[in-house]
C-alpha cells in the first residue's frame, strides 16, 4: 500500500440537504475553482486526489521566515526587508495568532447561508497604521527569472490571500486589500555550493478583492446537493489519460482474459 496514498483517506463526505455545518478549507475553495469534477469526487464522494508530495525545503523556509518576523514582534518594529520595499508596517500581533498560522485550524469563519465553515491557515499577518491587517504569503522557489505573480500560479496565489482576506474581515477586523508574497528564490548561479544554498529575498505586492468568493461559495453548494457528477475540463491531462486508460481496459476485459503469465497485451 501506498505510505502517501490512501483512497478512502476522506471519510469527512458532503451529505446533501444537512444543515449541519461543513468544514471547507480554502484549498477545497480553490480545488472548486480549478475543476468542479475533481472537487465533487473528493467533497461527495470521499476520493481525493493523491497528495502532493512534501516540499519539506519550503517547509523549512517558511519556519525561519516565521522565526524572524517573530523576532520584530516581539519588538513592535517593522523587519529591514519591510523598509527596503518601503512598506510601511509592522508585523502584527494577536493572542490567536499562532492558531490563525496552524494547518488544522487557521482563521475560520461560518458561512450561515450555506453552513460551510470556511477555514485557512495564513503565513502571516502585519499591520499599517491606519490598523488595517495586512495578509502576507511566504513562497520558495529557485529559478533563473526573478519570481512574478504571472499566470495560473500567480492567479492561484492571488485567490488564496483573497480568502485569507475575506475570513479575517468576516471576523470583524479591517482588512487592506493590499497584501504581500515574501519569495526567497534560491541562487543556482552561486559560484559555489559549500554546503549552502543562499537565496534572493523579494517582496511581491498584489490587491486582492472578495467579491468572488459567495457567489463561489454558492456554487460550490449547489454542486454538492446535486446527484450529478460534473464534467471534466478537455485541457486537463489527468482526464485525458483516465479516459484513454479506461476505453483500452474496457476494449481488453470485453475480448478475452489475460494471459496465463499476467500479461494483458
Ligand atoms: S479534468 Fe479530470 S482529472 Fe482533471 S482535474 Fe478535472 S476531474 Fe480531475
Amino acid at each position: 500500500m501506498s505510505k502517501y496514498y490512501n483512497a478512502q483517506r476522506n471519510q469527512r463526505v458532503y451529505i446533501p440537504g444537512s444543515n449541519q455545518p461543513f468544514k471547507l478549507s480554502r484549498s477545497k475553495i480553490d480545488a472548486f475553482v480549478k475543476c468542479p469534477r475533481c472537487f465533487y469526487i473528493d467533497v461527495r464522494l470521499g476520493t481525493s486526489q493523491p497528495p502532493g508530495y512534501p516540499f519539506t525545503l519550503n517547509v523549512a523556509v517558511d519556519e525561519l521566515l516565521k522565526k524572524e518576523f517573530d523576532l520584530h514582534r516581539a519588538k513592535k518594529i517593522a523587519h529591514p526587508m519591510m523598509q527596503t520595499y518601503g512598506i510601511d508596517a509592522i508585523p502584527y500581533e494577536h493572542k490567536d495568532l499562532d492558531k490563525w498560522r496552524a494547518n488544522f485550524t487557521g482563521v475560520q469563519y461560518l458561512h450561515e447561508p450555506t453552513k460551510f465553515l470556511i477555514t485557512g491557515a495564513v503565513d502571516d499577518v502585519w499591520v499599517n497604521p491606519q490598523g488595517e491587517l495586512i495578509v502576507v504569503d511566504y513562497k520558495a522557489t529557485s529559478k533563473a527569472s526573478a519570481p512574478s505573480l504571472e499566470g495560473d500560479l500567480g492567479a492561484q496565489y492571488i485567490r488564496q490571500m483573497e480568502v485569507y482576506q475575506w475570513l479575517l474581515k468576516n471576523n470583524g477586523f479591517k482588512v487592506s486589500s493590499r497584501g504581500y508574497f515574501v519569495y526567497l528564490n534560491g541562487k543556482k548561479d552561486a559560484a559555489a555550493f559549500d554546503g549552502k544554498l543562499e537565496f534572493d529575498v523579494s517582496i511581491l505586492p498584489a490587491d486582492g478583492e472578495t467579491a468572488w468568493i459567495e457567489p463561489t461559495l454558492e456554487k460550490i453548494k449547489a454542486t454538492l446537493e446535486n446527484n450529478k457528477i460534473p464534467t471534466w475540463h478537455e485541457e486537463c491531462d489527468y482526464c485525458a489519460y483516465y479516459r484513454a486508460r479506461g476505453k483500452h481496459e474496457a476494449e481488453v476485459s470485453s475480448k478475452k482474459p489475460p494471459k496465463a503469465n499476467g500479461a494483458l497485451f
